[in-house]
This record gives structure tokens, C-alpha cells and sequence, in this order.
């Protein structure tokens, strides 16, 4: 894909594939363009050339089926403050169709299983950090997607929130959920992800196991990200 915004080019003809039930690493220096390639996957952003297929779905002209099947947690909350948090799972399952009575369900299945359900009837603005972040995990869910695409998810959460979230994030996956991850954390992008790729200034520098990344890392991720990324 290349995505231009008027002269400048924000990605560069970046080619990849994320096999499902990967669990991918989308790695990059501040403005690398990852934010911009994730807007495109979903679809929220249009391409300046080039194709993107989710599940076999092409995200332009089948962007019905492809939305279908991707769940996103965006970077910054954008929630509707004055909904209960309850209310915010049943109108984003509404958006993909799901009978009344099935959405009130699923909403209350997943406040349970992210340990949500006393905080229903509150608007998201009265949760602490940790829980909005379970719930962007939550409302990413709802439509039961087949792949979860998490933009810094972890971004300014304490340790422990951090642990938390990686322990959700891999019990996902081992349940078959393909995940693609941005983050700078690098020990995170080590610790989860089975493949990474790492974009610098719109171009991709690499796109390998993470394994063989860190065989040829010397020190670890950090030295070999440094290395690919540094202008
Ligand atoms: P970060 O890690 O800081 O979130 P990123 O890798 O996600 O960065 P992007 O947000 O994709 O980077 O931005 C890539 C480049 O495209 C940046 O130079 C940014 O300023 C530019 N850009 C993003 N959106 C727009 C837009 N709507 N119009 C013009 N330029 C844009």
C-alpha cells in the first residue's frame, strides 16, 4: 500500500502478510507511519495505491465482510462520555448488525469477563486507567472479530495493568484471535509477538520472526530496532 497526504508520502509501498493466528509486531519510531496503515486496514483511511484483504476480503470494494472480521483498540479513548459503559458495548454491537436480545448478552458477557459488570451502569470518564483500557479491549470484542488490531494498548498503564493486559492479550491468541500490535515498548513486542515488522519514515526495514530478529540483534531488540531505524 502507499497512503499520500497531498506531496508527502506517508507510507511507502509497504507489502506484508500477517498469517492468521499470528501474533504480529508493527514496530516504528514516532510518525514512522503506523497509526496511517492501521486507518487504512480498517478502513478508515483511503489508499493512494495498492490493496489491502482482510480474510480473503478486499477492504474497499467487500468493506462490509472485511470490517467484519476486525476488531480495533484504538490509541486515545473515544468512548461517548455520556453513555453508560454497558450502553457503549450494546450500540457498537448494533453497528454490526446483532439482534437486540443477543447484544444485551454479548454486552454483559463481556462487561463479566473483563470484570466490568459492577461499573455497567457508569459512564466510562468515572473508570480508572486500567479499566478503560479493558474496556477498549472489550468493545473490540463485541462482534467477536477474527483478528484484533491493538494501537499502543499498554501506552501510560502501570506495571501491573501491563502484566495484566499481556496475559489477556496471549490467552486471545492461544484461543486463535490473530493479533497485530503497535507499540514502543520493546520488551513487550519481544515478550508477545511471533513476527514483527518494523517501519521507518512510510518504508518497511524489516519483517521477520522475532527469533531471527533477536539472532541478529547482538543485545537484544532495542540495538537492531535502533539500527534499522536511525536516520
Ligand atoms: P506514533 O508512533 O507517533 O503514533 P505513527 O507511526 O503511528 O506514529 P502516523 O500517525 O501514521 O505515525 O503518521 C505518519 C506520518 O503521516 C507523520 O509524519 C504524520 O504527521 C503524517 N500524517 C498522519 N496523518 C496525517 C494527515 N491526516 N494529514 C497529513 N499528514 C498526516
Amino acid at each position: 500500500m502507499v497512503k499520500r497526504y497531498g506531496d508527502f508520502t506517508a507510507v511507502d509501498d509497504v507489502s506484508l502478510r500477517v498469517e492468521a493466528g499470528d501474533f504480529f509486531g508493527f514496530l516504528g519510531p514516532n510518525g514512522a507511519g503506523k497509526t496511517t496503515t492501521i486507518s487504512a486496514i480498517v478502513g478508515l483511511a483511503r489508499i493512494t495505491s495498492g490493496s489491502i484483504e482482510v480474510f480473503g476480503y478486499d477492504n474497499v470494494t467487500q468493506w462490509r465482510e472485511a470490517r467484519r472480521f476486525i476488531g480495533l483498540a484504538p490509541q486515545e479513548y473515544n468512548f461517548d462520555r455520556y453513555l453508560s459503559i454497558r450502553d457503549v458495548l450494546i450500540f457498537q454491537a448494533g453497528y454490526y448488525g446483532l439482534a437486540p436480545r443477543l447484544v444485551r448478552e454479548r454486552a454483559d458477557e463481556l462487561l463479566e469477563q473483563f470484570g466490568l459488570q459492577r461499573h455497567a451502569k457508569l459512564e466510562y470518564t468515572k473508570l480508572s486507567g486500567g479499566m478503560k483500557r479493558r474496556l477498549t479491549l472489550a468493545r473490540a470484542l463485541v462482534h467477536d472479530p477474527k483478528i484484533l488490531i491493538l494501537d499502543e494498548p499498554t501506552a501510560g498503564v502501570d506495571v501491573e495493568l501491563r502484566l495484566e493486559l499481556w496475559a489477556l492479550l496471549r490467552r486471545l491468541n492461544a484461543e486463535g484471535m490473530t493479533i497485530f500490535l503497535t507499540t514502543h515498548y520493546l520488551e513487550e513486542a519481544e515478550a508477545l509477538c511471533r513476527n514483527i515488522g518494523i517501519i521507518r519514515a512510510g518504508r518497511l526495514v524489516a519483517l521477520e520472526p522475532t527469533r531471527d530478529l533477536l539472532a541478529r540483534a547482538g543485545r537484544g531488540l532495542q540495538d537492531i530496532f535502533l539500527e534499522l531505524t536511525r536516520a
